[in-house]
């Protein structure tokens, strides 16, 4: 027996002791009692819903990112749907968006008619490649839809100069990026459309929640009637002005955001610069302890931006493990850390795969990432004790699968 099998622990999947005793999930909110206070007083108020905190909320997102305008919806979901809607999106056109997204980022476009048509990522950031965008243009392309993976901001600008030369509209999927900065602006203030949601594994939440950022207001306005049935008013605008006449002008649907979640909303708001700067911290501790760690590929960051780390995905070096990576998860599961997998490609589900016929090896980027991601808990409520449980378990386990220190007779 060699010195390094003599000091291996037995991992918790074999029988051995967990690092530790509770699960740790991948993500999670943090409620504060000011947060608690400051929705029962909305629901003693007069306003549940488009009333006062909608409207505050709204203008303190776009003061945030820096827009003129933020629309306010009942998830990232709709959030999506509606800058579809707004950017025009219909049946016969086609956008070319990231595989290596939650499916919603692609659905957006089939609830609106039009067809999604998938172009590879860039192998350091999984994020939509704009070469390979570019190759996937055709006559009928209308929009690019570029995800922000894990929260580093996608190639905005390649991005932005490729559809101004072909008249296309940008809608960002920054559902993991808010608080994240390109070239020195806050993501949210760069596309034509920006989409955050605030479900809560997000940096902020609100419950259920979403927003779309834009200076135009073309857009702001098509996106404010789309959440309200299309009505060119709203119930509050009404009550002030004393009218009771409304016109349904487009064919919307009910996305509207309550006061109740805006209320709250308001007050995550308010710590979000707190909670990312422990995002990054987390983020800074894992780059520092895996950077020796045989096999494990930390995420890269390029040098122009500030990633707000929605995610930490670890690409493991499965040649150099005696394991697959399923076994490697599981194995860190037993060890009580909540480890997640994001995503698996959006052309690899069957919806995608029956109504497309994709048939695996359209993006070997993306695909051949996913075989190896793993997602590490990341979220701002993450103790110190958390972080070094989630660090001693990823060398627990990667050493034990290493080939490198493979035990003899084993
Ligand atoms: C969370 C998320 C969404 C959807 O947001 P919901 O608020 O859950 O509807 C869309 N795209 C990406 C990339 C996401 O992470």
């Amino acid at each position: 027996m060699t010195v390094a099998s003599t000091s291996r622990e037995v991992l918790a999947i074999n029988g051995g002791s967990p690092v530790r005793n509770t699960l740790l999930p991948y993500g999670h909110h943090s409620i504060s009692e000011d947060d608690i206070q400051a929705v029962v007083e909305t629901l003693r108020s007069d306003w549940l819903t488009t009333g006062p905190k909608v409207a505050e909320f709204e203008e303190a997102v776009a003061a945030w990112v820096g827009t003129k305008h933020a629309v306010s919806f009942s998830s990232g979901t709709a959030a999506l749907h509606a800058a579809a809607f707004a950017a025009g999106l219909k049946f016969g056109d086609e956008a070319i968006t990231s595989p290596m997204t939650f499916a919603a980022t692609a659905n957006c476009l089939l609830h609106q008619g039009a067809t999604p048509v998938f172009a590879d990522v860039s192998s350091d950031t999984l994020n939509l490649d704009p070469d390979l965008a570019s190759a996937r243009l055709t006559s009928r392309t209308k929009a690019i839809l570029p995800v922000d993976y894990a929260g580093h901001p996608a190639d905005l600008d390649s991005i932005l100069q490729l559809a101004e030369r072909h008249g296309l509209i940008v809608i960002e999927d920054a559902c993991h990026a808010l608080g994240a900065e390109y070239r020195g602006r806050r993501v949210g203030s760069i596309a034509h459309m920006t989409v955050f949601s605030f479900h809560p594994v997000k940096h902020l939440t609100t419950g259920e929640g979403g927003m779309v950022t834009t200076d135009n207001p073309e857009f702001s306005e098509t996106l404010r009637r789309f959440r309200n049935h299309g009505i060119s008013s709203n119930a509050r605008q009404r009550q002030m002005l004393g009218q009771w006449h409304y016109e349904m002008v487009l064919l919307g649907f009910n996305y509207r955001l309550t006061d109740i979640a805006c209320a709250l909303g308001l007050q995550q708001l308010a710590r979000l610069e707190v909670n990312l700067a422990r995002r990054r911290q987390i983020a800074a501790q894992y780059t520092a302890a895996f950077q020796k760690l045989p096999g494990v590929l930390r995420p890269q960051v390029r040098s122009d931006v500030n990633p707000a780390w929605h995610l930490y995905p670890i690409r493991l070096e499965l040649k150099k493990f005696s394991a697959g990576r399923s076994e490697v998860f599981r194995a860190l599961r037993a060890e009580n850390i909540g480890v997640n997998v994001h995503y698996i490609p959006v052309h690899r589900h069957p919806y995608y795969r029956d109504r497309f016929g994709y048939r695996g090896g359209e993006y070997p980027v993306a695909e051949a990432a996913y075989e190896c991601l793993v997602s590490l808990p990341m979220f701002h409520g993450m103790s110190d004790q958390d972080v070094e449980d989630v660090i001693a378990a990823v060398k627990k386990v990667c050493s034990a699968y290493s080939d490198d220190c493979e035990v003899p007779g084993d």
